[in-house]
């Protein structure tokens, strides 16, 4: 372990503190996941990029760290506040599929779209209909303990039985309050305008797909309590850091916590860690207002995803970062300087140890200094130009690319895709894309997925993408 201490912004004090996990040399981490009913635009991929940068610095500073995330394939309606329609069944109906192969659709393509930006997978990804009877038993226990009641055919979290509820901020109810907007619905069935539902039977939308016996009759969960119950399953009663974009603090977080520590007994989580959003020009990105940015639009508009890392990490994740294509363009210019200058150091030679340890050591300040990544590079971009042998520089760069993980010292480019395949191997390849197609059409899903592993055991990726499947070597 190293030396330095990581301080970042802790949303529960409203201070940036320094992090002291429970269990020394260890950290429980959680990611809310992605709602799976459409493409993550690259506002939700600045949080898993900054997300990542933390999970990576953590690694770099020798932690053992376990990171869960979760995949929302049920519950999570199209307001946060109860109401509106499911938005899993809302996307199925869109595209005229099941709402589980919605699911698998996006699934595939958000971990797609992770490893195109460099995102490390987390140590565990649990979809929420794995967890149902996680999520049952959770909810009976607080209804015997009095925190949960039944109304109109629901379970509602009773958020009166709590010392405090609004434990991130000291906003007024008013301000917070979802239910309380003009164009959102009250729900009548509740005690309190800020409890919230974590069982329905009941809903306007009676459509809803996938529906569960449970001791409240055939119903489905609400959106918050997946992330207790995931996080609970996988990393026991105590969490050192929570992550999300700073839309989850209310509700989701605010609703995470007070399930979770009126079932546990005692407090739950210690740091919250929030990444503010992307904005374009009209605002907030969001999935539900359409016309969002993809990393496959990036693609196609010719930007290497790593342009895209390296626009999110020359900002601090706590400021609302806007996106142009001006910025993105000075920034694909950098890159390309970068990545050549690092390429044209001489491999060879010997690593001179105090100089690398000093610049370790300055990398690493700047990362414990509420991770600041531009901090970071501007080290990078130092060492660069420092007197010392071109074997140090390079053992540097590829030392730091474990948490910038920009690559860059890896090859690129459409050589480095299709290298070392020859015209048979790419026929095979084609082959299996077409059997691949042909068992989706039928619905067989197991083969479809076997496809795709016997590629990647092979070294190649396949990408769904909107203009067909697309494949490349990992
Ligand atoms: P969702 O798939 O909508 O559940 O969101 C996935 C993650 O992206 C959550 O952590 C959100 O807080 C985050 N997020 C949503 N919109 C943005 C945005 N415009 N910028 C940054 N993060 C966002
Ligand atoms: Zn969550």
């Amino acid at each position: 372990m190293t030396e330095n201490k990581l301080r970042f912004y802790n949303t529960l004090t409203r201070k940036v503190e320094q992090f002291i996990p429970n269990e020394e040399g260890k950290v429980a981490m959680y990611t809310c996941g992605p709602t799976v009913y459409h493409f993550a635009h690259i506002g939700n991929l600045r949080s898993y990029i900054m997300e990542d940068l933390l999970e990576k610095t953590l690694r770099f500073m020798g932690y053992d760290v376990k990171r869960v995330m979760n995949i929302t394939d049920v519950g999570h309606l199209s307001s946060d506040a109860d109401t509106g329609e499911d938005k899993m069944v809302a996307g199925a109906k869109r595209e005229h599929k099941s709402v589980m192969e919605i699911a698998k659709f996006y699934t595939d393509v958000f971990f797609e779209d992770c490893r195109r930006l460099n995102i490390k997978i987390p140590d565990v990804v649990e979809p929420a209909t794995n967890c149902i009877d996680d999520f049952i038993r959770v909810i009976k226990r607080l209804e015997e303990t009095g925190y949960a009641y039944e109304s109109g055919g629901n379970i509602y979290f009773d958020t009166s039985k709590l010392k405090e509820y609004y434990v991130f901020s000291s906003h007024s109810e008013e301000e917070l309050l979802v239910g309380a907007r003009e164009d959102v619905e009250e729900d009548v069935n509740k005690r309190n305008k800020s409890d919230f539902v974590l069982w329905f039977t009941k809903s306007k939308f009676d459509d809803q797909e996938l529906k569960w016996d449970s001791p409240w009759g055939l119903g489905y969960p609400g959106w918050h309590i997946e992330c207790s119950c995931i996080s609970m399953k996988h990393l026991g009663e105590y969490m050192d850091i929570h992550c999300g974009g700073v839309d989850n603090i209310f509700p989701h977080h605010t609703n995470e916590i007070a399930q979770s520590e009126a079932y546990l007994g005692h407090k739950w989580c210690n740091y919250w860690f929030h990444v503010h959003h992307l904005n374009d020009k009209s605002g907030k990105m969001s999935k539900s207002k359409g016309g969002i940015l993809t990393v496959s639009t990036l693609e196609e508009k010719g930007y290497d995803p790593m342009v895209y890392r390296l626009f999110c990490l020359q900002s601090h994740y706590r400021k609302p970062l806007e996106f142009s294509y001006e910025v993105l363009d000075n920034m694909s210019a950098a890159y390309e300087k970068l990545v050549k200058r690092i390429a044209s150091l001489d491999r060879e030679g010997q690593v001179q140890k105090e100089q690398f340890d000093a610049y370790r050591q300055r990398f690493e300040a700047a990362l414990c200094d509420d991770l600041n990544s531009s901090m970071a590079i501007t080290v990078l971009y130092d060492l660069l130009k420092a007197d010392m042998s071109d074997a140090t520089k390079y053992a540097l760069a590829e030392d730091f690319d474990r948490v910038l993980s920009l690559r860059l010292t890896e090859p690129r480019g459409k050589e480095k895709e299709k290298e070392g395949v020859d015209g048979e191997l790419e026929q095979f390849i084609l082959e299996k894309i077409e059997e691949r197609r042909a068992a989706k059409k039928e619905k067989d899903f197991a083969k479809a997925d076997a496809i795709r592993a016997q590629l990647l055991e092979m070294g190649i990726a396949l990408e769904d993408t909107r203009e067909g499947v697309k494949w490349k070597k990992v």
